[in-house]
């Protein structure tokens, strides 16, 4: 089932009112929902000591879902100086925030150590050396290459940009202990929006066997695991859910296994994003134009600026003609924007019930990566964002971009040079 449907109920009948009020396009999210969420991910892993979930800031980083994310007890996982400031100025300090570096800059080194630092995730054996100064405690993000296959989203491990080889991860760690890190965390993702627990199961089962390797070879015992984000959610009608149950229950038991054989247990940290946020958002948005040519084209007020999931990646988001069931007449019809782009659709051959200029469409679990993957190309503007609270009020949460946001980049000083001639 696509959307929470708590979160469905509770806005059904506000919708109207809240869409005359703010004015299309936006996206809503629940509060209530993502609490749940969230409680529901803490219950699955209550017999693990120390299991902490660090939201993904880059899935919705709106500082009052951040708030919310804080008072359930959630770290901040961020890769860049934005985020890292997101997550401060929720009131997250030091080892509440993990630094997921990748490709980094001298600048985000500095953000991320400084303001009280962060637990600091190495993409690389290279950035050793770059790191001004090595922190206390410090993870390696591991790529296992061939030796595994990757989901079908985030493909074959060996392909990708991330994490240290299985050759170098020995090495690496033996550097910094030679440098004087105390503390040691592994992290490895190799899944998105993956609804098999058995593949993330597999996941954390791997890495305990390689931190049980590199703990012998290296006489350390290992602080944490995190297992990274990428549990997935039902986009589509008919699509399960991720049994967060069963990871939990079955980590439990990996640990306890691991406890056996080597004495200890590792804390379990996670770093999902669209679990805990995507069921629990909607982009709301107004039909305006129907084109009737060789397919049905409908228009709506919002465009591939306000998600770009369907365009960028063939993405299924849900969508119901808000106020209208689908039936067996239902016709295909392309959902559009008004970019120059004809990938910005945000369905395409949809049955969908007959649409009107000025109904109103739900576009079904943006609540991650939804707006905060916005853009502004063809001087398309980015659309607020509202929350539906727990006390049933709705609130402004980002305002919409305006041309004067747009232009913004063209005021500045002006600055000319004269290359020396070759
Ligand atoms: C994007 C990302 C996440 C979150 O992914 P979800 O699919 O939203 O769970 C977590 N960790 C890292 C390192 C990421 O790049």
């Amino acid at each position: 089932m696509p959307m929470s449907p708590g979160f469905h109920s509770r806005l059904r009948p506000i919708l109207r009112d809240v869409a005359a009020n703010f004015g299309t396009p936006f996206h809503i999210y629940d509060e209530v929902g993502i609490r749940e969420t969230a409680q529901l991910l803490k219950t699955a892993f209550a017999d693990v000591p120390g299991f902490r979930e660090y939201f993904a800031v880059k899935a919705l980083p709106n500082p009052r879902i951040l708030d919310i994310m804080k008072d359930v007890g959630f770290g901040f996982d961020c890769s860049s100086v934005a985020e890292l400031i997101l997550s401060r100025q929720a009131g997250a300090r030091g080892e509440d925030i993990m630094f997921t570096s990748n490709n980094t800059t001298p600048e985000e080194f500095a953000a991320a150590l400084g303001d009280g630092g962060c637990i600091l995730n190495l993409d690389d054996i290279s950035l050793i050396a770059k790191v001004p100064r090595l922190p206390e405690l410090l993870c390696f993000r591991y790529n296992p290459g061939p030796a595994r296959t990757g989901n079908e989203i985030i493909g074959a491990p060996e392909k990708a940009k991330f994490g240290v080889a299985d050759s170098q991860i020995v090495p690496a760690f033996r550097t910094v202990k030679a440098r004087g890190v105390q503390r040691f965390g592994l992290h490895c993702m190799l899944a998105s929006n993956e609804r098999n627990a058995d593949y993330v199961i597999e996941t954390v089962h791997m890495m305990l066997e390689l931190i049980a390797r590199i703990g012998q070879a290296l006489s350390i015992r290992f602080e944490f695991i995190n297992m990274g984000g990428g549990l997935g959610i039902p986009y589509r009608p008919g699509d399960s859910a991720f049994d967060v149950m069963k990871l939990g229950r079955e980590t439990t038991r990996l640990l306890r296994e691991f406890a056996g054989h080597n004495g200890y247990q590792p804390k379990i940290f996670m770093e999902s994003g669209r679990y805990i946020a995507g069921p629990h958002g909607a982009l709301v948005t107004t039909a305006i134009n129907r084109k009737d040519i060789y397919r049905i084209h409908i228009g709506v007020d919002a465009c591939m600026s306000a998600l770009m999931r369907p365009g960028m990646y063939g993405a299924y988001h849900h969508i119901e003609v808000f106020g209208k069931s689908a039936s067996a007449n239902d016709r295909p019809v392309d959902v559009v924007g008004s970019l120059c782009e004809n990938n910005d659709k945000f369905a395409e051959q949809r049955p969908l019930p007959a649409i009107a200029d000025g109904d109103l469409l739900l576009i079904h679990d943006t609540g991650a990566h939804g707006h905060s993957m916005g853009f502004n190309y063809n001087g398309r503007l980015r659309p607020k964002e509202l929350l539906l609270r727990a006390d049933g009020q709705v609130e402004l949460i980002r305002r919409e971009q305006t041309l004067d946001d747009y232009f913004a980049t063209l005021t500045y000083t002006p600055k000319i040079m004269t290359p020396a001639a070759g």
